[in-house]
């Protein structure tokens, strides 16, 4: 039996197949989120990449800033909630999750059991999400793909004292304007977001394991410093960006 989960979120449009319950059989992501066709695109690119065709799909279930948006879902649930279920399926080690996303980051404490106990968000301000990575890689003119690689070869790292995305902007500007070096400066951005949402896991309380899930802990930058922040090791998944889609294809699969 195949379950189908799609996580609709502000940037990127993500989908998971599930075997039986367990195995993962296809996913795909696609850069375009909630009120693009974005998340009809991730549909067909899972379904092509698990080479089944619709009817073969028994549930579908939506997560995500969008969710409420997918016609013909068989139900939808809280990114929290399937942040959290994907998360206990691939690390049940994991105690801490800091999710960090296109808009907002949250740090959910779970009980071994897998459920949520506790969690905090910031959904209010743009520094501390992805979107003030997206911005900074927009003026320094990389992708953000490469930001890991660039905060790699910092030597010295250049931080950001404005806590606003707005005079971050400007201070990254006049920094580049004084002829520092590109490196330096994204290692200073990277640190900026790490040191906002470490924050935010401190007054939640970390307890080991700790993960990072979302688009941003893909970029090794971010993970680096929110470990010197924590002080302690995070763990990672390559599949950290589709947490979500995974866990509503396991919600699917509960409702099947
Ligand atoms: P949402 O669910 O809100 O759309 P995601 O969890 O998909 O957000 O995360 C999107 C963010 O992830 C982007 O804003 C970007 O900063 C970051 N991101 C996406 N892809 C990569 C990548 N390949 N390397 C580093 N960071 C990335």
């Amino acid at each position: 039996m195949f379950t189908l989960g799609v996580d609709i979120g502000s940037t990127t449009s993500k989908a998971v197949i599930l075997k039986d319950g367990q195995e993962i059989r296809a996913t795909s992501l696609i850069g375009a989120g909630t009120g693009t066709d974005g998340p009809g695109r991730a549909i067909e690119a899972v379904l092509a990449a698990g080479s089944l065709k619709p009817e073969e799909i028994t549930a579908v279930y939506a997560t995500g800033y969008g969710r409420k948006l997918l016609k013909n879902a068989d139900g939808e649930m809280s990114e929290l909630s399937c942040h959290a279920r994907g998360v206990h399926h691939l690390l049940p080690e994991v105690r801490t999750i800091i999710d960090i996303g296109g808009q907002d980051a949250k740090v959910l404490s779970l009980g071994a059991d897998g459920r949520m106990t506790e969690f905090l968000m910031n959904d209010k301000c743009a520094a501390g999400t992805g979107r003030f990575l997206d911005v900074m890689a927009g003026i320094l003119q990389l992708r953000i793909e490469d930001l890991e690689k660039q905060a790699a070869l910092s030597k010295q790292i250049v931080k950001i004292s404005s806590t606003c995305t707005v005079f971050a902007e400007s201070e990254v500007i006049s920094q580049l304007a004084n002829g520092v070096e590109i490196p330096d400066l994204v290692a200073g951005i990277c640190q900026s977001v790490a040191s906002r949402v470490a924050a935010l896991a401190k007054r939640v309380g970390v307890k080991e394991t700790v993960c990072m899930s979302g688009g941003v802990a893909k970029n090794g930058g971010v993970r680096k410093a929110m470990e010197q922040e924590l002080g302690l090791k995070i763990t990672h998944s390559p599949m950290a960006q589709l947490m979500g889609a995974l866990g509503a294809a396991l919600y699917a699969y509960d409702k099947s």
